[in-house]
Parts: structure tokens; C-alpha cells; sequence
């Protein structure tokens, strides 16, 4: 049999732990081996606290039960993103994690509102037509069912505390056999062809590995300062280079949903926890100071904050390649996109799920080229439609006069946004992509919440009658209606799903 092949993670944030905690679930110990290297002197990012649903797949693939990883992360549910003034002053939207209506003769649902407003049947707003968005309104929260179709499909994500999800993650792979070293890395060695071949630490150990998984933040030490992948920068359409980040007391207003809000020269973040509520702007220097944006970010705190705001720099962008020889890069050391659809975990949790599909076997240990195109070819393509998506937030708004914002509406798009752009203008459509991301509904959430309306609906909508039509939009918005008033409040779930079990138990008998 093969000697192990010998995977070496360099970097403690939430990407290296994330990706040791799957290896460790999903490679066979006798066939992998797993270190990680992390240094408490450098430290991590520390910020990182808004997920999208599909966490909920990587928590399943670990078997992680979700009280106790609410209770250990300090987690709450999370419906949606609700954006501020992002269109206009003074207006606002929710982008939610479910469907603007249901589907009906396979006809996807705006087209019929789109029909109904113009013909004159005046329904409700397209958001009354989202469980998400209505309990989003409510603070209320309910698991979705699997089973009966009370109202409009929804899912859900979490906020958490990332310092203590790095930290239980970090407990739970150790428990499961990955090592751990702590120290910082000096040196790198490469073998004539270029492979990786050991990382030198500040001690003066010695680490030798087989396969390299660069985790080590935005410094890339492994992928971009060793093997000089270059960077491909994106700030002319994302221009925001700071943040300041701080938490404050748990506000009275527990809401199952992250709040963007736009601001003069960015936007401010609003994250509830069960202990805190995390908070941050993010901004451009080209169009506010960084005193400024201090002061703003502080003045929009609901609760007293807890310490001073750390700055952060970055830029927008990703490596040319996120796997080069025998080092892949995760996280930061791959890639940048602010965070204002929380893609950054899940673009982590995404390029594990591939590495672990196209990782080598101890027996054929050598690079195999065929897949290292196809991880970057799909990690491209995800960041590229992120990247349209996030742009979309910006260029479609009606914040006249305001430097920033007049500036992202004029530049010029990338191709694909452009298109779809046109095709929703045009006929109320939105190109669907298998492997992209964000869903229809989630592109229709911002489209029509950015205040864009198509000029003309799919005209198979044009099948159903028009006093059908009028009915069937009245019996759904009531369904919605009635299903949300019946769910409980987000803190009443949170209070009684994440008991000590044993707190349960008492409650129960
Ligand atoms: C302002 C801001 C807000 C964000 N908000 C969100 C959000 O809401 N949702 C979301 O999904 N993402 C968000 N992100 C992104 C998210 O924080 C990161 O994607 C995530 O934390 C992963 O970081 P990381 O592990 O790649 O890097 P880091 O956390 O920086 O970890 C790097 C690790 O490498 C180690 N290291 C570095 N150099 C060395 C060395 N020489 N030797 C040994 N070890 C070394 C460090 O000690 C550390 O352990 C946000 C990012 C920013 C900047």
C-alpha cells in the first residue's frame, strides 16, 4: 500500500479549519494525513459572521448537530439580507432566502404579477409573496417544512460569532486526528519541477507535505508570494478597500436577517448574535476618509459598543489561479469579494467540496493537470457570477449627486451583466446558470428591489384567465400571510432551540 499522502494547511481562520475539518471527515486516515499550521502571533481575520444556506450542507457533512453548534457559535437564523437605501434614501428591500411565489403551469411567478399590474388588477407588492421577506418583517422565524406546503418555499442560513467558529472547528478536527502546530512559517522549499515540498517555521521545525492548501489569509504566502500567481484586481467595478469592524450589545431588535444599510461612501453591516450584535463599514477611500467612516460606522450602532473598531484593508479580486502545482489556495489567500452577500465562507465551503472531488490519490501523488483546469475552471466561473451579482447592488441605484454612487452607476459592466440586465428589462427573465450562483428569485429580489421593472412579462403567463389569475394571486398572498402569523419570534425559537439539553429534557417532562 501507498504511504499516506500528506497534506499540509497553512493558516487557523475559518478556511483552514473548515477545510481540515472536511478532510478529516471525509479522507481515510490510513490513505491522508493532515496538518495544520497556524500562528497565534499573526492571528486571524476575526470577522466573517454572515453565511448563505448552503452552510447548512457542510454542517450536515461534518454530522454537526445545529443546538449544539448554535450554542457553541452563539448563532442565530438568518432569512435574508435586508438592504437600506441602496436604490434611494429613505427605501429599502429584502433579499430572501426562498421564492417570490410559486411556479404555476411552470411559468415562473413574476411574469404573473408582472401580467397583473398591468392589467390593472393591482396585487400586493412581489415581497408579500415571499414567507422570508414577510417573517423577515415580523422577526419571526419556523423551520421549513419538508414535508407540507404551507405557503411559499423558504431556507435558511446562520450569523455567528466566527472567532468561536474557527475555534470549534479547531476542536472538533483535532478530536478527529488532524495535528496541529502552532508557529510561524519563514521558509518554503520547491523540488526543480516546482512542486511544494516543505514549509520551514520560525522554530526551525521542519514540515514536509505532498499537497499544500494555502489558508494563510491575504497574505497568500504559499500561492501568490512562493508561486507568483498573479492578481487579477476588480476594484474599477468593487472600489471599497477598508472596513472598520466592532461589536456592540445584543439590541432589543433580534432580527432573523443580516441588515445592509448604504452610506456615503459604502455601506454598514448589522450581524445579530445571541451574545452581541457584530457591526462594520465597508467603504472606499476614494470617496470618504477613514476618520470618517469611523465616525459613521459609530454613530449607527444600536447598542453600547463592546471595544474600538479594527480597521481591515483589502482589495477586490482572486488569484489568477486558485490551484497551481501541488498548492490550492481557500479563503483570503485565493480570493477577495466584499462581503455584502456573505459569499466568502461559502465560496470556501464550495472550492473544499471541489478539492475533495479532484484532490490526488496517494497512489498517483503527482499533479494531474486535467484537474487542476477543471477546480479553477469552476472556481472562475463562481466568482465571476458573484461578482455580477455584487455589482448589480451597486450600478443599479438612484442615489443621484453622491460621488460613490454616481460613479458605480456609469461605469461599464462586464458582459454577462450587461446581458442579463437587458433580458429583465426586456421580458421580466433572468438567465439561469446550473453551476452559478445566486438563484432566479435571489436576482429577482434585487432587480425589482433596486427598483429596475421589466417593460414587458414571459407571455406564457397569458394561459390562465384573468379572473383566475386575480384569484389564485389573492388565495397565495393569504397562505403567505396566514403561515407567517403563525410562526413564533426568532428569539423564542433561538431561547428554545439552543437549550442545554438537559435544560430541555426538564422543560419537556
Ligand atoms: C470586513 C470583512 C467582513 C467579512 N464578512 C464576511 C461575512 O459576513 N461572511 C462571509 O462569508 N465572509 C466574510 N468575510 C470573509 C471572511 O472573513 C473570510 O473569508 C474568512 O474568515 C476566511 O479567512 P481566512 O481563513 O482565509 O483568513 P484568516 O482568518 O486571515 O486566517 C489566516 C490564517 O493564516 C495564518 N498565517 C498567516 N501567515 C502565516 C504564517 N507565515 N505562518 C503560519 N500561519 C500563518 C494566520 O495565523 C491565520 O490563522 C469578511 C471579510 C472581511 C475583510
Amino acid at each position: 500500500m501507498s504511504p499516506p499522502l500528506r497534506i499540509v494547511i497553512v493558516g487557523g481562520g475559518s478556511a483552514g479549519w473548515m477545510c481540515a475539518a472536511a478532510c478529516a471527515q471525509v479522507l481515510q486516515p490510513e490513505r491522508y494525513s493532515i496538518t495544520l499550521i497556524e500562528s497565534d502571533e499573526i492571528g486571524t481575520v476575526g470577522v466573517g459572521e454572515a453565511t448563505l444556506p448552503a452552510l447548512r450542507d457542510f454542517n450536515e457533512l461534518l454530522g454537526l448537530d445545529e443546538a449544539q453548534f448554535l450554542r457553541e457559535t452563539q448563532g442565530t437564523f438568518k432569512l435574508g439580507i435586508e438592504f437600506r437605501g441602496w436604490d434611494r434614501p429613505g427605501e429599502g428591500y429584502v433579499h430572501p432566502f426562498g421564492a417570490f411565489g410559486e411556479l404555476w403551469g411552470g411559468v415562473e411567478f413574476q411574469h404573473f404579477w408582472l401580467r397583473a399590474r398591468q392589467q390593472g388588477l393591482d396585487p400586493p407588492p412581489l415581497e408579500e409573496f415571499s414567507t422570508a421577506v414577510c417573517a423577515c418583517k415580523r422577526n419571526a422565524f419556523d423551520f421549513p417544512s419538508a414535508t407540507t406546503v404551507l405557503s411559499t418555499f423558504y431556507g435558511y442560513a446562520y450569523h455567528f460569532d466566527a472567532s468561536l467558529y474557527a475555534d470549534f472547528l479547531r476542536r472538533w478536527s483535532r478530536t478527529r486526528g488532524v495535528a496541529r502546530i502552532e508557529g510561524q512559517v519563514v521558509s518554503v522549499a520547491q523540488a526543480e519541477n516546482g512542486d511544494l515540498t516543505s514549509l520551514t517555521l520560525k522554530s526551525g521545525q521542519q514540515v514536509d507535505g505532498d499537497f499544500f492548501i494555502d489558508c494563510s489569509g491575504f497574505r497568500s504566502l504559499l500561492l501568490g508570494e512562493k508561486l507568483q500567481v498573479s492578481w487579477d484586481d476588480w476594484s474599477h467595478w468593487l472600489p471599497c478597500d477598508r472596513a472598520w469592524a466592532v461589536p456592540c450589545e445584543r439590541s432589543a431588535d433580534f432580527t432573523p436577517y443580516t441588515r445592509s444599510t448604504a452610506q456615503k461612501g459604502g455601506w454598514t453591516w448589522r450581524i445579530p448574535l445571541q451574545h452581541r450584535t457584530g457591526n462594520g463599514h465597508v467603504f472606499s477611500t476614494r470617496f470618504i476618509s477613514e476618520d470618517e467612516a469611523r465616525a459613521t460606522l459609530l454613530g449607527a450602532l444600536d447598542g453600547r459598543a463592546q471595544g474600538e473598531p479594527r480597521l481591515l484593508k483589502f482589495r477586490a479580486g482572486r488569484r489568477a489561479q486558485a490551484w497551481k502545482r501541488n498548492c490550492l489556495a481557500l479563503g483570503l489567500a485565493s480570493g477577495f469579494l466584499e462581503p455584502l452577500e456573505s459569499t466568502s465562507l461559502f465560496l470556501i465551503q464550495k472550492a473544499i467540496q471541489d478539492m475533495l472531488r479532484l484532490l490526488p490519490t496517494p497512489e498517483a501523488r503527482g499533479v494531474d493537470e486535467r484537474l487542476v483546469r477543471e477546480f479553477n475552471r469552476l472556481s472562475d466561473g463562481l466568482y465571476e457570477r458573484i461578482c455580477d451579482f455584487l455589482i448589480l447592488h451597486y450600478t443599479a441605484n438612484r442615489r443621484f449627486g453622491e460621488p460613490l454612487w454616481d460613479h458605480v452607476r456609469d461605469y461599464e459592466l462586464p458582459p454577462s451583466l450587461r446581458h442579463k440586465l437587458r433580458l429583465f428589462e426586456a421580458r421580466g427573465h433572468v438567465p439561469y446558470f446550473k453551476d452559478g450562483f445566486f438563484s432566479r428569485d435571489s436576482w429577482l429580489a434585487v432587480l425589482f428591489g433596486q427598483g429596475l421593472m421589466p417593460g414587458a412579462y414571459d407571455r406564457l403567463a397569458d394561459f390562465m384567465p384573468a379572473g383566475l389569475l386575480d384569484a389564485r394571486l389573492r388565495e397565495l398572498h393569504a397562505r403567505v400571510a396566514a403561515h407567517v402569523t403563525s410562526m413564533p419570534s426568532h428569539a423564542d425559537v433561538i431561547e428554545r432551540h439552543c437549550r442545554e439539553p438537559w435544560i430541555a429534557q426538564q422543560v419537556a417532562s
